[in-house]
Protein backbone atom coordinates (compact mmCIF):
# COMPACT_ATOMS: atom_id res chain seq x y z
CA UNK A 1 0.00 0.00 0.00
CA UNK A 2 0.94 3.44 -0.12
CA UNK A 3 0.62 6.58 2.71
CA UNK A 4 0.74 9.65 1.47
CA UNK A 5 1.74 11.99 3.50
CA UNK A 6 0.56 15.42 4.31
CA UNK A 7 2.57 18.55 2.57
CA UNK A 8 3.39 20.20 6.01
CA UNK A 9 5.03 16.36 7.41
CA UNK A 10 8.11 17.00 8.52
CA UNK A 11 11.25 14.43 8.54
CA UNK A 12 10.13 13.39 11.80
CA UNK A 13 6.75 12.77 10.93
CA UNK A 14 7.85 10.50 8.00
CA UNK A 15 10.18 8.86 10.31
CA UNK A 16 7.66 7.99 12.82
CA UNK A 17 5.47 6.23 10.09
CA UNK A 18 8.26 4.42 8.67
CA UNK A 19 9.32 3.22 12.37
CA UNK A 20 5.47 2.08 12.88
CA UNK A 21 6.45 -0.10 9.67
CA UNK A 22 9.35 -1.55 10.57
CA UNK A 23 7.78 -2.36 13.69
CA UNK A 24 5.07 -4.50 12.22
CA UNK A 25 7.86 -6.44 10.19
CA UNK A 26 7.13 -4.51 6.70
CA UNK A 27 9.07 -2.73 4.64
CA UNK A 28 9.53 1.22 3.70
CA UNK A 29 10.52 2.73 0.64
CA UNK A 30 10.05 6.63 0.36
CA UNK A 31 9.45 8.24 -2.83
CA UNK A 32 10.30 11.86 -2.33
CA UNK A 33 8.29 14.27 -4.71
CA UNK A 34 8.40 17.68 -5.09
CA UNK A 35 5.06 18.38 -2.99
CA UNK A 36 4.78 15.19 -1.00
CA UNK A 37 6.73 12.28 0.20
CA UNK A 38 5.03 8.55 -0.25
CA UNK A 39 5.69 5.70 1.48
CA UNK A 40 5.27 2.41 -0.26
CA UNK A 41 4.66 -0.35 2.16
CA UNK A 42 5.81 -3.67 0.99
CA UNK A 43 5.56 -7.18 2.99
CA UNK A 44 2.98 -9.88 4.19
CA UNK A 45 -0.58 -9.09 2.74
CA UNK A 46 -2.16 -10.40 5.75
CA UNK A 47 -0.10 -7.51 7.90
CA UNK A 48 -0.86 -4.01 5.33
CA UNK A 49 -3.79 -3.15 7.28
CA UNK A 50 -5.01 0.92 6.20
CA UNK A 51 -6.03 1.53 9.64
CA UNK A 52 -2.77 0.80 11.37
CA UNK A 53 -1.33 3.85 9.31
CA UNK A 54 -4.04 6.12 8.45
CA UNK A 55 -4.54 7.42 11.74
CA UNK A 56 -1.45 8.64 12.53
CA UNK A 57 0.08 12.04 12.59
CA UNK A 58 0.66 13.97 9.32
CA UNK A 59 -0.63 11.06 7.29
CA UNK A 60 -3.61 12.17 4.25
CA UNK A 61 -4.37 9.22 2.88
CA UNK A 62 -3.48 4.95 2.64
CA UNK A 63 -4.33 3.79 -0.68
CA UNK A 64 -3.45 0.20 -1.19
CA UNK A 65 -1.85 -0.86 -4.86
CA UNK A 66 -4.03 -3.32 -6.39
CA UNK A 67 -1.61 -4.49 -8.97
CA UNK A 68 0.41 -7.69 -8.14
CA UNK A 69 3.55 -5.58 -8.56
CA UNK A 70 3.73 -2.24 -6.22
CA UNK A 71 7.32 -0.98 -6.33
CA UNK A 72 7.22 -1.04 -9.82
CA UNK A 73 4.06 0.45 -10.38
CA UNK A 74 2.68 4.03 -11.76
CA UNK A 75 0.68 3.56 -8.97
CA UNK A 76 3.49 3.69 -5.83
CA UNK A 77 5.54 6.51 -8.16
CA UNK A 78 4.07 9.04 -10.63
CA UNK A 79 7.31 10.66 -11.77
CA UNK A 80 8.86 8.37 -14.41
CA UNK A 81 12.37 6.57 -12.78
CA UNK A 82 15.24 8.42 -14.59
CA UNK A 83 18.32 5.94 -14.39
CA UNK A 84 21.71 7.09 -14.91
CA UNK A 85 24.06 4.02 -16.41
CA UNK A 86 28.08 5.98 -16.28
CA UNK A 87 26.27 9.55 -17.29
CA UNK A 88 23.84 8.45 -19.60
CA UNK A 89 20.25 8.66 -19.40
CA UNK A 90 17.52 6.51 -19.32
CA UNK A 91 13.95 7.72 -18.86
CA UNK A 92 14.89 11.29 -19.02
CA UNK A 93 12.71 11.91 -22.39
CA UNK A 94 16.18 11.65 -24.50
CA UNK A 95 16.84 8.61 -26.56
CA UNK A 96 19.49 6.46 -25.08
CA UNK A 97 21.22 3.98 -27.37
CA UNK A 98 23.42 1.37 -26.35
CA UNK A 99 25.42 -0.51 -29.52
CA UNK A 100 28.41 -3.16 -29.34
CA UNK A 101 28.70 -6.68 -30.91
CA UNK A 102 26.55 -9.77 -29.54
CA UNK A 103 30.17 -11.51 -28.19
CA UNK A 104 33.43 -9.92 -27.05
CA UNK A 105 35.08 -11.48 -29.73
CA UNK A 106 39.28 -10.21 -29.87
CA UNK A 107 40.29 -6.68 -28.75
CA UNK A 108 40.66 -5.44 -32.54
CA UNK A 109 36.94 -6.47 -32.93
CA UNK A 110 35.65 -5.14 -29.91
CA UNK A 111 38.04 -1.37 -29.91
CA UNK A 112 37.30 -1.13 -34.10
CA UNK A 113 33.42 -1.63 -32.79
CA UNK A 114 33.67 0.40 -30.01
CA UNK A 115 34.80 3.37 -31.56
CA UNK A 116 32.65 3.33 -34.73
CA UNK A 117 29.78 3.11 -32.49
CA UNK A 118 30.72 6.23 -30.02
CA UNK A 119 31.53 8.36 -33.28
CA UNK A 120 28.20 7.54 -34.39
CA UNK A 121 26.71 8.70 -30.77
CA UNK A 122 26.08 5.41 -29.03
CA UNK A 123 26.27 6.13 -25.12
CA UNK A 124 26.95 2.80 -23.57
CA UNK A 125 29.10 -0.21 -25.07
CA UNK A 126 27.46 -3.83 -25.28
CA UNK A 127 29.64 -6.82 -25.18
CA UNK A 128 28.71 -10.50 -24.18
CA UNK A 129 31.54 -12.05 -22.59
CA UNK A 130 28.89 -15.12 -20.76
CA UNK A 131 26.78 -16.09 -23.78
CA UNK A 132 23.70 -17.82 -23.39
CA UNK A 133 23.35 -20.06 -26.59
CA UNK A 134 21.07 -22.46 -27.74
CA UNK A 135 23.59 -25.37 -28.53
CA UNK A 136 26.66 -26.48 -26.12
CA UNK A 137 28.43 -26.49 -29.20
CA UNK A 138 28.58 -23.06 -29.81
CA UNK A 139 30.85 -20.31 -29.20
CA UNK A 140 29.71 -19.54 -25.25
CA UNK A 141 31.55 -16.10 -24.52
CA UNK A 142 34.79 -15.46 -23.38
CA UNK A 143 34.58 -15.48 -19.64
CA UNK A 144 36.29 -13.16 -17.77
CA UNK A 145 39.06 -12.45 -20.41
CA UNK A 146 35.90 -10.48 -22.16
CA UNK A 147 35.05 -8.37 -19.34
CA UNK A 148 38.51 -7.67 -19.21
CA UNK A 149 38.50 -6.48 -23.06
CA UNK A 150 35.25 -4.13 -22.19
CA UNK A 151 37.18 -2.64 -19.86
CA UNK A 152 40.31 -1.83 -21.97
CA UNK A 153 37.56 -0.75 -24.60
CA UNK A 154 35.82 1.87 -21.48
CA UNK A 155 39.41 2.96 -20.95
CA UNK A 156 39.95 4.08 -24.74
CA UNK A 157 36.68 5.25 -25.27
CA UNK A 158 34.86 6.40 -21.89
CA UNK A 159 32.23 4.54 -22.78
CA UNK A 160 30.07 2.90 -20.07
CA UNK A 161 29.89 -0.90 -20.43
CA UNK A 162 26.58 -3.42 -20.64
CA UNK A 163 27.21 -6.91 -20.33
CA UNK A 164 25.20 -9.88 -19.18
CA UNK A 165 25.41 -11.99 -15.96
CA UNK A 166 23.86 -15.39 -16.41
CA UNK A 167 24.35 -16.59 -12.84
CA UNK A 168 24.03 -15.50 -9.29
CA UNK A 169 27.43 -16.94 -8.41
CA UNK A 170 29.39 -14.41 -11.23
CA UNK A 171 27.33 -11.27 -10.41
CA UNK A 172 29.96 -9.82 -8.19
CA UNK A 173 32.45 -10.27 -10.41
CA UNK A 174 31.02 -9.31 -13.52
CA UNK A 175 29.96 -6.26 -11.26
CA UNK A 176 33.31 -4.94 -10.89
CA UNK A 177 33.66 -4.50 -14.77
CA UNK A 178 30.21 -3.38 -15.77
CA UNK A 179 28.52 -0.25 -15.56
CA UNK A 180 24.79 -1.81 -16.24
CA UNK A 181 24.13 -5.46 -15.47
CA UNK A 182 22.14 -7.38 -18.47
CA UNK A 183 19.92 -9.98 -17.68
CA UNK A 184 18.83 -11.74 -20.62
CA UNK A 185 15.69 -13.56 -21.78
CA UNK A 186 16.72 -16.61 -20.84
CA UNK A 187 17.11 -15.68 -17.08
CA UNK A 188 14.36 -13.06 -16.58
CA UNK A 189 12.45 -16.03 -14.44
CA UNK A 190 15.44 -16.70 -12.48
CA UNK A 191 14.64 -15.55 -9.23
CA UNK A 192 17.67 -16.39 -7.46
CA UNK A 193 20.23 -14.03 -10.16
CA UNK A 194 17.61 -11.42 -9.30
CA UNK A 195 17.61 -11.62 -5.83
CA UNK A 196 21.43 -11.30 -6.12
CA UNK A 197 21.26 -8.31 -8.35
CA UNK A 198 19.39 -6.56 -6.26
CA UNK A 199 21.50 -5.90 -3.45
CA UNK A 200 24.81 -5.50 -6.30
CA UNK A 201 24.62 -1.39 -5.94
CA UNK A 202 24.97 -1.38 -10.14
CA UNK A 203 21.79 -0.58 -12.46
CA UNK A 204 20.19 -3.96 -14.07
CA UNK A 205 18.91 -4.20 -17.68
CA UNK A 206 16.23 -6.34 -17.41
CA UNK A 207 15.06 -8.23 -20.59
CA UNK A 208 11.92 -9.58 -21.21
CA UNK A 209 11.53 -13.38 -21.69
CA UNK A 210 10.16 -14.56 -24.98
CA UNK A 211 6.79 -16.17 -23.35
CA UNK A 212 6.36 -13.60 -20.14
CA UNK A 213 3.75 -11.75 -20.28
CA UNK A 214 3.52 -8.07 -19.22
CA UNK A 215 2.85 -9.01 -15.49
CA UNK A 216 5.17 -12.07 -15.36
CA UNK A 217 7.68 -9.07 -16.74
CA UNK A 218 7.41 -6.40 -14.45
CA UNK A 219 7.40 -9.31 -11.43
CA UNK A 220 10.74 -10.14 -12.12
CA UNK A 221 11.64 -6.36 -12.34
CA UNK A 222 9.63 -6.30 -8.52
CA UNK A 223 12.12 -8.93 -7.28
CA UNK A 224 15.20 -6.12 -8.01
CA UNK A 225 13.27 -2.96 -7.10
CA UNK A 226 11.94 -5.03 -3.53
CA UNK A 227 15.26 -6.18 -2.83
CA UNK A 228 16.89 -3.14 -2.45
CA UNK A 229 17.58 -1.91 -6.39
CA UNK A 230 15.73 1.14 -8.04
CA UNK A 231 17.84 1.25 -11.11
CA UNK A 232 15.79 -0.95 -13.17
CA UNK A 233 15.80 -0.45 -16.89
CA UNK A 234 13.08 -2.91 -19.03
CA UNK A 235 13.91 -4.69 -22.46
CA UNK A 236 11.67 -5.83 -24.98
CA UNK A 237 13.58 -7.93 -27.50
CA UNK A 238 10.78 -9.75 -28.94
CA UNK A 239 8.34 -12.64 -28.13
CA UNK A 240 7.71 -16.24 -29.55
CA UNK A 241 4.61 -16.52 -32.06
CA UNK A 242 3.68 -18.12 -34.72
CA UNK A 243 5.54 -15.78 -37.03
CA UNK A 244 8.31 -17.81 -38.68
CA UNK A 245 10.24 -15.09 -41.19
CA UNK A 246 11.71 -13.14 -38.35
CA UNK A 247 13.35 -14.54 -35.26
CA UNK A 248 11.21 -13.13 -32.70
CA UNK A 249 8.04 -10.69 -32.84
CA UNK A 250 8.81 -7.37 -30.99
CA UNK A 251 6.31 -6.63 -29.35
CA UNK A 252 6.32 -2.93 -29.54
CA UNK A 253 2.68 -2.09 -27.87
CA UNK A 254 4.72 -3.29 -24.55
CA UNK A 255 6.44 0.22 -24.68
CA UNK A 256 3.00 2.27 -24.20
CA UNK A 257 2.06 -0.70 -21.53
CA UNK A 258 4.81 -0.31 -19.53
CA UNK A 259 4.54 3.70 -19.85
CA UNK A 260 1.32 2.90 -18.26
CA UNK A 261 1.15 0.65 -15.46
CA UNK A 262 4.93 1.72 -14.31
CA UNK A 263 7.55 4.23 -13.92
CA UNK A 264 10.29 2.41 -15.16
CA UNK A 265 12.61 3.16 -18.34
CA UNK A 266 12.07 1.22 -21.40
CA UNK A 267 14.26 0.18 -24.13
CA UNK A 268 13.97 -1.98 -27.36
CA UNK A 269 16.75 -4.50 -28.87
CA UNK A 270 15.24 -4.80 -32.29
CA UNK A 271 18.16 -6.70 -33.14
CA UNK A 272 17.37 -10.01 -31.28
CA UNK A 273 13.76 -8.66 -31.56
CA UNK A 274 13.56 -9.05 -35.48
CA UNK A 275 17.12 -11.93 -36.47
CA UNK A 276 17.41 -9.79 -39.36
CA UNK A 277 20.03 -6.56 -40.19
CA UNK A 278 17.48 -5.56 -42.91
CA UNK A 279 14.61 -5.06 -40.34
CA UNK A 280 16.87 -3.32 -37.81
CA UNK A 281 16.56 0.48 -38.88
CA UNK A 282 12.55 0.05 -39.55
CA UNK A 283 11.87 -1.07 -36.18
CA UNK A 284 14.09 0.92 -34.07
CA UNK A 285 12.50 3.95 -35.88
CA UNK A 286 9.14 2.21 -34.96
CA UNK A 287 10.22 1.87 -31.35
CA UNK A 288 11.56 5.12 -31.25
CA UNK A 289 8.21 6.42 -32.29
CA UNK A 290 6.31 4.45 -29.76
CA UNK A 291 7.82 6.09 -27.27
CA UNK A 292 11.04 4.27 -25.99
CA UNK A 293 13.47 5.83 -23.81
CA UNK A 294 15.97 3.70 -25.63
CA UNK A 295 17.59 1.16 -27.92
CA UNK A 296 19.88 -1.51 -27.97
CA UNK A 297 21.59 -2.65 -31.22
CA UNK A 298 24.27 -5.34 -32.27
CA UNK A 299 26.88 -3.66 -34.37
CA UNK A 300 30.28 -6.23 -35.91
CA UNK A 301 32.81 -4.98 -38.26
CA UNK A 302 32.14 -8.08 -40.36
CA UNK A 303 28.96 -9.28 -39.84
CA UNK A 304 29.54 -12.45 -41.91
CA UNK A 305 32.37 -13.23 -39.73
CA UNK A 306 30.71 -12.62 -36.39
CA UNK A 307 30.89 -16.09 -33.35
CA UNK A 308 27.08 -15.32 -32.99
CA UNK A 309 24.25 -13.07 -33.80
CA UNK A 310 26.02 -12.37 -37.33
CA UNK A 311 22.81 -11.84 -39.29
CA UNK A 312 21.14 -9.39 -36.74
CA UNK A 313 24.20 -7.39 -36.49
CA UNK A 314 24.53 -4.05 -38.96
CA UNK A 315 28.09 -3.00 -39.58
CA UNK A 316 29.57 0.40 -38.36
CA UNK A 317 28.42 2.46 -41.20
CA UNK A 318 24.42 0.75 -41.23
CA UNK A 319 24.65 2.30 -37.78
CA UNK A 320 26.19 5.48 -37.94
CA UNK A 321 22.80 5.75 -40.61
CA UNK A 322 20.32 4.44 -37.98
CA UNK A 323 21.73 6.39 -35.46
CA UNK A 324 20.98 9.63 -38.37
CA UNK A 325 17.42 8.16 -38.96
CA UNK A 326 16.81 7.87 -35.01
CA UNK A 327 17.38 11.11 -34.44
CA UNK A 328 15.63 12.62 -36.86
CA UNK A 329 12.66 10.55 -35.47
CA UNK A 330 13.00 11.90 -31.83
CA UNK A 331 13.21 15.54 -33.50
CA UNK A 332 10.16 15.36 -35.07
CA UNK A 333 8.51 13.88 -32.09
CA UNK A 334 9.15 16.71 -30.07
CA UNK A 335 8.45 18.53 -32.57
CA UNK A 336 4.79 17.46 -32.63
CA UNK A 337 4.80 17.32 -28.86
CA UNK A 338 5.34 21.04 -28.78
CA UNK A 339 3.07 21.70 -31.64
C1 LIG B 1 21.98 -10.55 -26.04
O1 LIG B 1 21.61 -9.41 -25.75
O2 LIG B 1 23.04 -10.81 -26.63
C2 LIG B 1 21.08 -11.69 -25.76
C3 LIG B 1 21.56 -12.92 -25.61
O3 LIG B 1 19.80 -11.32 -25.72
P1 LIG B 1 18.49 -12.13 -25.23
O4 LIG B 1 18.75 -12.53 -23.81
O5 LIG B 1 17.41 -11.12 -25.38
O6 LIG B 1 18.33 -13.30 -26.15
MN1 LIG C 1 23.00 -11.46 -29.57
Amino acid sequence: MIIVMNARATQADVNHVVDRVKELGLKAHLSQGVERTIIGVIGDERLLKKEQFSLLPLVEDVIPILKPYKLASREFRRENTVVDVAGVKFGDGRLAVIAGPCSVESEEQLLTTARAVKDAGAGLLRGGAYKPRTSPYAFQGLGEEGLKLLAVARQETGMGIVTEVMESSDVDLVARYADLLQVGARNMHNTKLLRALSGVGKPVLLKRNFAATLNEFLMSAEYLLSGGNANVILCERGIRTFVEYTRNTLDLNVVPAVKQLSHLPIIVDPSHGTGRHDFVLPMSRAAVAAGADGLMIEVHPHPAEAFSDGEQSLTPDAFANLMREVREVERALHVTAGA
